[in-house]
């Protein structure tokens, strides 16, 4: 017997899981997902992935399927049928099966969402030792579509992207539009110079990464300078420090970019500061 998911209401072994062919998040990716860390068994920032689940569900005209103290019970339910103290809970919503291929939205009400949630087992997940050396990465064209604000399935270019990371020997990708970086293939990115904090702005470039939200909170507390624009390459690579954040890798450092070291070309000391600080809060607040 495998993991128990949850499709549609049931809890069921990953083996008898079933999604229709017609499911338009296979045929469309037309869906939004969330990904939720778990350390000690307990959710971190689990308001904030609710929070922004419910936007990018509304940016595309589909509705909570449930609320938030359901969703929260079939994420603990999970968390409980399949022992996990470290790891990550996924979930996806999609627009559902309408029995057939057409672009046109189904009428929701004779076409109903399709739920799926799963959990992925990470024993010491903040204890990676990518954390202790830091990553390497490598920049690429930032080729994905307008609205990276919505957290959909559309995760091709993400996907290629980190497979030149892999070819190049590095670690991952940042993603660079008109000379300027937007954030990581999977994370957002941030340099630090002279003590300073600098990140892209939110918009429709970027998603707002409920790490990215929580880290500027903590550090604007720790009275760290931040400075919310995008930066370039060059800028980046002459930098102090930089890292990037996202929900299961939380403060990651970044040591090298396209083949230059940044800094010391080791992890500097406000990330790991960081890193620390966001471990510790978000811990006080997991449920
Ligand atoms: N940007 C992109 C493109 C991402 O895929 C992710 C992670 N899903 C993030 C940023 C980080 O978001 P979060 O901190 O909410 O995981």
């Amino acid at each position: 017997m495998g993991r128990t998911v949850y499709v549609n209401g049931t809890y069921l072994d990953e083996a008898e899981a079933m999604i229709s062919i017609f499911d338009r998040g296979f045929l469309m990716a037309d869906a939004v997902y969330e990904v939720t860390s778990v350390l000690g068994g307990r959710l971190l920032n689990f308001a904030g992935h609710l929070a922004r689940l419910e936007r990018s569900l509304n940016e595309l005209d589909m509705a909570m399927p449930m609320n938030a103290d359901g969703l929260l019970e079939v994420h603990r339910e999970l968390l409980r049928l399949n022992g996990i103290h470290d790891g990550l809970v996924y979930l996806q919503i999609t627009r559902g099966n309408p029995g057939d291929r057409d672009f046109a939205f189904p009428d929701p009400e004779t076409t109903p969402l399709t739920v799926v949630l799963f959990t992925q087992n990470k024993p010491g997940l903040a204890a990676s030792p990518l954390a202790e050396s830091g990553m390497k990465v490598v920049s690429v064209d930032d080729i994905r579509w307008g609205r990276r604000d919505i957290k959909t399935v559309q995760l091709l270019y993400p996907s290629m992207a980190k497979m030149i990371a892999k070819k190049a020997g590095c670690d991952d990708a940042w993603l660079v539009e008109d000379g300027l970086v937007t954030e990581g293939s999977s994370n957002n990115a941030y340099i630090v110079k002279g003590g300073k904090i600098i990140t892209h702005e939110l918009g429709n470039d970027i998603l707002h990464g409920i790490t990215r939200a929580a880290v500027l909170r903590f550090a604007r507390e720790a009275q760290m300078e931040i400075e919310e624009r995008a930066f370039s390459v060059s800028e980046a690579q002459q930098a102090d420090e930089a890292f990037v954040t996202s929900a299961s890798a939380f403060v990651m450092p970044v040591v090298e970019l396209d083949g230059r070291a940044i800094g010391s070309g080791k992890p500097g000391k406000q990330t790991k500061r960081l890193r620390e600080i966001y471990l510790e809060e978000s811990l006080k607040t997991a449920i």
